[in-house]
């Protein structure tokens, strides 16, 4: 049968599920049509293909719910390397906006989507604000061709503003549309791709930049009555930086979490990327509201933007998912990169609270850290089946009887793993490239040893440092 084998002998088992549930014994795994069908003690079907698993760790293929994968091709511009949020969007992701024609905007999603799978990734939700006036390729078909050709599943959140925001530079503002020019869009695209199955390979969403800037306050309630009318989630940014609370609570006399409750974006269809300064209301109310988080902690530090307060969200009831955002902000734009400092970050938490106190400095509210703040398997689950649940996926992200085979086996033949204890910790604790035995999504081999089983990674690079060098003196200018 197509997309049926069995996984057998993991050394362990890890299974996206949160608490006691985390791990399971295995060692063995059997995919039926591209489904989970049993774990345990499992011995070969006469003719079932057999993948041995010996000296490897078995996960629930990551969940990416944030990223924009055009700025692959934008990755470390030297005039916006030290900048924060503001500047930054003007000096790199909106400047060279122009840059893009269909094939570097094509190449940035394949080298963005591949980067991923090859960190065991199989499920990304890409927010894409290339839209408007002047475009000259539909970048939503791109997306889903890429996709499809990498072998992952895609989330696309469609975004759309009808302000060319507070940027004052004209190359750097973003070309508006209408509403309704929004909305049809959206409507023609879920027409075309969107999926409604629990482990749908294609999906839409609906989604805004940043509401303050992007849209008028009553169009942001129109697009959260429009997406529900239509049955699709909702997607935006959120709460990224001081400025942006600073900004909402000068402009709208509230917080962002209030604005954006006020203006009917609350709930468990909807999902914020970052909510970095969330303050105790916010925190309750995303909580109570069971609200979606994208955490973006490499991106959240290579702004200097801060830490998320993830553990205080998650007690309150929120939703947690983790995404790498997009390489322009976020130099190692994988899982496994994100996943390893995600982990770390909220234990230092608490010592950089004290340092605040100690120099006088002004606390955020993340009273997190220490070395018991988040585990390992806090991680998983929320790079895993938190992030399906976020997305709406209800088949995908653990590894449990009758899900989607989403599956990453990793090979623990580094010697950073040499001398590890506790082997299922390995792809997280110990950092650095993952070597993928395999991975698969709804059964299907996308990564076998290391390498995408259909695209050329040499000739992907030779393109992109064609791409590389005409980005350079387009930057230049
Ligand atoms: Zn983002």
């Amino acid at each position: 049968m197509d997309n049926s084998f069995l996984i057998r002998n993991a050394q362990a088992l890890m299974t996206g599920l949160p608490g006691a549930a985390a791990r399971h014994a295995g060692p063995s795994l059997r995919v039926v049509n591209g489904r989970i069908d049993a774990i345990g003690t499992l011995e070969a079907l006469p003719g079932e293909e057999v993948i041995d698993a010996q000296g490897c760790v078995v996960y629930p293929a990551w969940v990416n719910t944030h990223h924009h994968l055009f700025q692959s091709m934008i990755k470390g511009d030297p005039h916006g390397i030290n900048c924060s949020l503001g500047d930054w969007l003007e000096a790199t992701p909106y400047r060279l906006r122009p840059a893009f024609d269909e094939a570097t905007f094509r190449l940035a999603a394949r080298t963005g989507l591949l980067e991923l799978a090859l960190s065991g990734c199989g499920t990304v939700a890409d927010h894409n604000y290339l839209y408007g006036p002047g475009m000259t390729f539909d970048p939503s078909a791109v997306l889903f061709e890429e996709a499809a050709r990498v072998g992952v599943r895609l989330v696309l959140c469609r975004a759309g503003a009808t302000r060319t925001t507070r940027y004052e530079n004209e190359h750097a503002s973003v070309p508006a549309e209408s509403l309704e020019q929004i909305f049809t869009d959206i409507q023609r695209l879920k027409h075309l791709y969107h999926e409604d199955g629990d482990n749908a390979m294609r999906r839409v969403a609906v989604a805004t930049t940043i509401p303050f800037h992007a849209l008028h306050p009553h169009e942001f309630r129109d697009m959260a009555r429009f997406a529900r009318s239509e049955g699709l989630r909702m997607h935006t940014h959120l709460n990224e930086t001081i400025a942006d609370r600073e900004f909402s609570q000068d402009l709208h006399g509230m917080s962002p979490v209030a604005f954006a409750e006020k203006h009917e974006w609350m709930g468990p269809d909807v999902w914020f990327a970052h909510m970095v300064k969330p303050d105790a209301d916010e925190i309750a109310t995303l909580g109570a509201s069971q609200t979606g988080i994208a955490h973006c902690a490499q991106s959240n530090g290579r702004l200097g933007s801060g830490i998320a307060p993830i553990p205080a969200l998650a007690r309150a009831g929120a939703r947690i998912s983790l995404g790498v955002d997009g390489a322009a902000s976020n130099e190692a734009a994988d899982m496994a990169s994100e996943t390893h400092f995600c982990w770390l970050v909220h234990r230092a938490g608490r010592g950089s609270q004290t340092m605040a106190g100690a120099l006088g400095g002004k606390a955020d509210g993340n009273t997190d850290g220490g070395a018991d703040a988040v585990t390992i398997e806090d991680i998983v689950h929320w790079g895993t089946s938190g992030g399906a649940q976020v997305l709406g996926l209800p088949a995908v992200g653990s590894l449990e009887c009758g899900k989607a085979a989403d599956i990453a086996i990793y090979k623990l033949d580094h010697p950073r793993y040499f001398g590890l204890l506790d082997p299922a910790i390995g792809p997280v604790a110990s950092g650095g490239t993952p070597n993928l035995r395999a991975l698969f999504v709804n059964g299907r081999k996308v990564v076998e040893n290391g390498k995408h089983v259909g695209i050329d990674t040499e000739q992907l690079r030779a393109d992109a440092i064609e791409v590389a060098h005409r980005m350079r003196a387009f930057s230049a200018n």
